[in-house]
């Protein structure tokens, strides 16, 4: 195996724009990994293509890593965990790398946000906000290595005992590709604030701009190792770094059927596993609820991104008196949502990441109407070029139907009726999965009552998807297991051992 030692070159490209610069990105993109701070020759000859899902034209050629190419990258992270350069510094010094990791991706979210819209088809609006607020992630991070604390435990006087928070070791991270760098970032902050060095599987629809992101951490300075980037399938190089036994923590983004998997094979090592799996998240409209935001916010909701959000609002539960209204203000807007490339100024929808998903979602499509449902607006593809689906809501949805239990992850709402607070809470919490929920009410006593009675990891009142660094998210029931972000996810990061000393 060659190991080039030589990075790819960082000379400032410079561009017209930031499309201009995501397209100089893909052009320029070897076939390398990304392992002990250095780009190095695959093991094998197993490549992927990346497609541009707004003009189905292949971007750039990416390596499908096999179980050798990630058994390097796991000793590499081994051997970065036990360097004195990573594991040996202060927390300050912790704290000003993921300072500095933050001022990166401020500096370079635009070419970040555009690569991400090239490959996986997010409005570059969108995407770049998306970007923009990892800075915040970085810093929110930046804060937790001064911050970690032991205990003292109670003990006679003869002895001393107490407890020290210390890192896992190797993590591996794998990840989905409907917000790259979101995940990416998610869970190498936490993974570095805590002390552990990371090896990261991008989805491979979406490698760029984690590839690109490589890059943005050695500018970092990160030592060799600490983070390392391996390209591949899941079921070769995701499914090697789940058995690995030297990696000691699994952090997984991606659907419920995988999660199982992981799970499964994790059993082997006893590895500790971290899962944000799927989620078909119900919305209950009652009759005060502010119709003008509420359809606004709605439909931004399960459109957003084309649908392909773990926490899309997908579930409309409508009280019976709006029910009409709701709907028909839906359809309203729906049908003046634009549709077209992610780098149009005007774009609210993009296409679907891959011919794969473009195809199961209209499968969805196709499926509820057989089942009975009505589709009230859209329905069909758009367009003749790209994977282009219109935004589809389907009316007199009944809780059996396969739309109404499966996540779809396209841009399409399911409207339903209920009749009562008790009604919309049984029928909100009517699915296998709990990852989040959102009420719309004046009523503020109504929806507290609600948020505490629906089975989901977050409940947002009166708005949708906003997720903050400083609050945990995650999964009840098969949504997931384990906290991202907020305190509770330093847990997840990091091991308490307990000290006794007898006098
Ligand atoms: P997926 O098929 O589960 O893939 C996710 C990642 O797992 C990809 O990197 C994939 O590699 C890898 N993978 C596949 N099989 C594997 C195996 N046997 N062992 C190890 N890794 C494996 O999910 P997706 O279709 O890309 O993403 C959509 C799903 O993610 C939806 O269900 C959505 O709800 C969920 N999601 C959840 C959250 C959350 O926070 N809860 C957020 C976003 C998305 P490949 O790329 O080669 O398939
Ligand atoms: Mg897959």
């Amino acid at each position: 195996m060659e190991t080039s030692t030589q990075v790819p070159t960082r000379r400032p490209i410079v561009t017209k724009s930031p499309v201009d610069a995501a397209r100089a990105y893909a052009a320029r993109v070897t076939r390398n990994l990304f392992i002990g701070g250095a780009w190095v020759s695959p093991h094998g000859e197993a490549f992927i293509d990346v497609i541009n899902p707004d003009t189905e034209e292949r971007l750039a050629t990416v390596s499908a890593a096999d179980a050798e190419d990630v058994d390097r990258a796991v000793r590499a992270a081994r051997a970065a965990f036990e360097h004195p350069s990573w594991s040996s510094i202060t927390p300050h010094q912790r704290t000003n790398y993921l300072l500095k990791i933050a001022d990166l991706i401020a500096t370079h979210a635009d070419e970040l946000a555009a690569i991400s819209s090239l490959e996986m088809g997010m409005p570059f609006l969108m995407s770049r906000f998306t970007t923009n607020s990892m800075v915040d992630v970085f810093r929110y991070y930046a804060g937790w290595p001064t911050k970690m604390f032991g205990k003292t435990n109670p003990t006679d006087t003869g002895s001393f005992s107490y407890t020290v928070r210390e890192p896992l070791g190797v993590v591996g991270a794998i990840i989905p590709w409907n917000g790259p760098i979101l995940y990416a970032c998610w869970k190498i902050a936490t993974a570095l604030a805590t002390g552990n060095t990371v090896v990261l599987k991008p989805a491979e629809q979406a490698p760029l701009t984690c590839l690109r992101f490589a890059e943005i951490l050695q500018e970092a300075g990160l030592p060799d190792g600490v983070v390392n980037v391996v390209t591949g399938v899941g079921e070769v190089a995701g499914a090697a770094l789940v058995e690995h036994p030297a990696v000691a923590k699994i952090t997984f983004t991606g659907s419920t059927a995988v999660g199982r998997q992981i799970m499964a094979a994790a059993s082997r090592t006893l590895k500790k596993v971290s899962l944000e799996l799927g989620g078909k998240s119900p919305v209950v409209v009652f009759p005060d609820a502010d119709l003008d935001r509420a359809v606004a916010t709605l439909l931004l909701g399960f459109t957003g991104n084309s649908g392909q959000a773990c926490t899309a609002p997908t579930r409309v539960l409508v009280h019976e008196s709006i029910y009409d209204e709701v709907a028909e203000r839906l359809v309203k807007g729906a049908s003046e949502l634009k549709l077209g490339s992610p780098f149009e100024e005007t774009t609210q929808l993009g296409p679907l990441v891959s011919r794969e998903r473009f195809e199961r979602v209209t499968g969805y499509i196709s499926r509820g109407r057989t089942e009975g449902a009505r589709v009230l607006s859209g329905g069909d593809r758009a367009g003749s070029r790209g994977y282009f689906v219109q935004p589809t809501v389907f009316g007199g949805v009944k809780d059996d139907m396969t739309i109404a239990r499966e996540e779809i992850f396209g841009p399409v709402g399911a409207l339903m009726r209920f009749s009562d607070e008790s009604d919309a809470v049984l029928r909100g919490n009517d699915t296998e999965y709990g990852l989040a929920a959102s009420i719309w009410t004046k009523d503020t006593g109504r929806a507290h009552r609600v948020a505490r009675q629906l089975r989901a990891g977050i409940v947002w009142l009166n708005t949708v998807f906003e997720i903050d660094p400083v609050a945990p998210f995650g999964g009840y029931k098969q949504s997931g297991l384990g906290r991202e972000l907020g305190p509770e996810s330093i847990d997840d990061f990091t091991q308490i051992k307990t000290v006794v000393l007898r006098y």
